[in-house]
């Protein structure tokens, strides 16, 4: 018999209901829901476009509810467990069946001539006329030279449509929320993380796998990992907060300023700001939605504050498409009130000033995030339609508390599961890492190069901070965020160009800078991956992005092999 995916996902939901579990009927479903996948991934590498960036930090900072997941007959049980649909659940599910075809309009590429215009303003906007994006039949979009690049020269820099720091980086470094610019001063950076690391909340001691290395060789020298009293290296209580609060100041800093951290207008504590403009910016933008504080415009601050939690708890991605959902939101409602201002006399349909809200997000998304999501070593691949089902559950549950939170009547469409599994998709795809230097490590490597005397008599009164924060001194401000020009940049092992940050680059924004000559007409291409590596290599981790490379030098590698 053949079954449709929601055909499949009921007749799971009834067996799981079943007194009795029928473990062979299960298994042979579940094997169908895997088929579904791979049909639908092998339908969308058909016509791959543009770029895909499959973040290797979402992955690591991904949390399954289930600590043992390691053991497949837990993952499965707790699997079923969840796939029974709670009330709420059926609420998520019950948009996407009463807005299908809203979603299907959300979810429709957008024609060539909208997109060729959008991305001529957005290009104009961010005044690098050097360049275009161009719709190529086969490779889909693509970003192409429109006058000449010398080696080094500047190609773009492109803002973030939306992003986040990570979770776990909120403890290692105080940045705007919106540019993502240090703040504060360097004595406050400084004061700040060793408060969390004296509270035992560093990075350091974060069970992130990404952190463990780091972890590891912290306590191979014998230091002790947070806020233990007996470690020689942790500073006296008074000494921290006197730094926090700007009552010591250390030498040289005032070579570092940084910005006055101002408080969201909010009220919500946990947003700050690098100047009005930016708290203003992303109060519009999303944060007048998502903000925990008093002034908050969400619906529900207790179910905002139980999905952030959530998702802090689970995948922080969550927030980021959290942050898609309320832009396109505020957006649209904006589109509205300028509508009726001018009074047209057809009223604009609702649904298309929705589509028009949605535009600059709907340009990154491929696939939905369960369908993409790259099946972690750990998980037996014979339950990959198992993890494939507890992640688009993961994806259900945040959904619910975001729709309890911010929920829109106009914009109920954007709440479906099915553009949450896309937003989030086109993350785990589309998105470039953030990363903002540090200047506490400038500080420091400031203090380093001055002269024997000076430096000595400085090193005296730095040398107990540098050692109390041990080698995590330098930790940069880590998150992701979606820039839109440069997830248009397909990828080369050979490439012409690349993101790199230079020394007055001090916030969030992307920067391309070119590898070599480009000439006109020429396609600028960036590496997702270490090029270095060999093809085979090469080759199995740009098959996580969804596409077998073929540029020049894998050509050559591949008739040589
Ligand atoms: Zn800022
Ligand atoms: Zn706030
Ligand atoms: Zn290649």
């Amino acid at each position: 018999m053949v079954l449709t995916e929601a055909e499949i996902e009921a007749e799971l939901d009834r067996l799981m209901e079943a007194p009795e579990v029928d473990e062979e009927q299960v298994k042979d479903l579940e094997k169908r829901m895997i088929e579904f996948t791979k049909t639908n991934r092998e339908i969308e590498d058909g016509y791959g476009s543009g770029s895909g960036h499959p973040s290797q930090l979402q992955r690591v900072y991904l949390v399954l509810p289930d600590p043992n997941s390691q053991n497949s007959t837990k993952l499965k049980t707790q699997t079923r467990r969840r796939t029974r649909k709670s009330p709420a659940m059926d609420s998520v599910y019950k948009t996407d069946e009463n807005f299908a075809a809203d979603v299907a309009a959300l979810l429709a590429p957008l024609p060539t001539p909208q997109l060729q215009e959008y991305f001529n303003k957005l290009i104009t906007s961010r005044r690098c006329n050097g360049i275009e994006v161009k719709n190529n039949g086969t490779i889909g979009k693509g970003v192409y030279a429109n006058s000449e690049f010398d080696e080094d020269e500047l190609i773009l820099k492109d803002e973030i449509l939306v992003g986040i720091q990570h979770s776990s980086n909120k403890v290692d470094c105080l940045v705007c929320s919106f540019c993502f610019r240090f703040i504060g001063s360097i004595e406050k950076q400084i004061g700040r993380k060793l408060y969390f690391k004296n509270l035992g909340v560093s990075g350091c001691c974060d069970d992130d796998s990404s952190e463990e290395d780091e972890c590891v060789k912290y306590n191979g020298n014998e230091e002790q990992c947070g806020g233990s009293s007996s470690s020689h290296n942790t500073l006296p209580e008074g000494v921290v907060s006197s730094l926090m609060n700007g009552e010591m100041a250390l030498p040289h800093t005032d070579k570092f300023p940084l910005p006055s951290p101002l408080s969201c207008p909010g009220g919500c504590q946990e947003a700050f700001y690098c100047s009005e403009s930016c708290a203003e910016a992303d109060w519009e933008s999303s944060h007048s939605l998502l903000c925990t504080g008093e002034r908050s415009e969400s619906i529900s601050r207790e179910a905002l504050g139980e999905f952030i939690k959530h998702a802090n708890d689970t995948n922080d991605i969550f927030l980021l498409a959290a942050k898609a959902i309320a832009f396109t939101i505020l957006r649209y409602r904006k589109l509205k009130a300028e509508h009726v201002d001018k009074k047209a006399k057809q009223s604009e349909p609702k649904q298309s000033l929705l589509l028009e809200a949605w535009k600059p997000v709907s340009i990154g998304y491929k696939r939905r995030w369960w369908d993409c999501i790259a099946l972690p070593d750990d998980v037996d691949p014979t339950d990959e339609g198992a993890f494939r089902m507890q992640i688009k559950n993961l994806a259900c549950t945040s959904l619910e508390l975001l729709k309890i939170a911010i929920f829109d009547k106009e914009c109920e469409a954007l709440f479906s599961l099915e553009i949450y599994g896309n937003i989030i998709g086109m993350f785990e795809l589309n998105n470039l890492d953030l990363v903002v230097a540090s200047p506490v490590e400038d500080y420091f490597l400031y203090i380093d190069d001055l002269p024997d005397a000076e430096k000595e008599e400085t090193e005296e009164i730095t040398r107990p901070f540098l050692d109390a924060l041990g080698d995590e001194y330098s930790d940069c401000c880590q998150g992701t965020a979606f820039f839109p020009l440069q997830s248009c940049m397909n990828h080369s092992c050979c490439p012409n160009a690349k993101a790199f940050k230079r020394e007055e680059d001090r916030d969030g924004q992307a920067v391309i800078i070119a590898l070599r000559r480009i000439s006109k007409n020429e396609e600028v291409t960036i590496s997702y991956i270490d090029e270095e590596l060999p093809y085979k290599e090469r080759q199995a981790l740009l098959a996580d992005y969804g596409f077998s490379c073929k540029c020049s030098k894998c050509l050559e590698d591949s008739s040589s092999i």
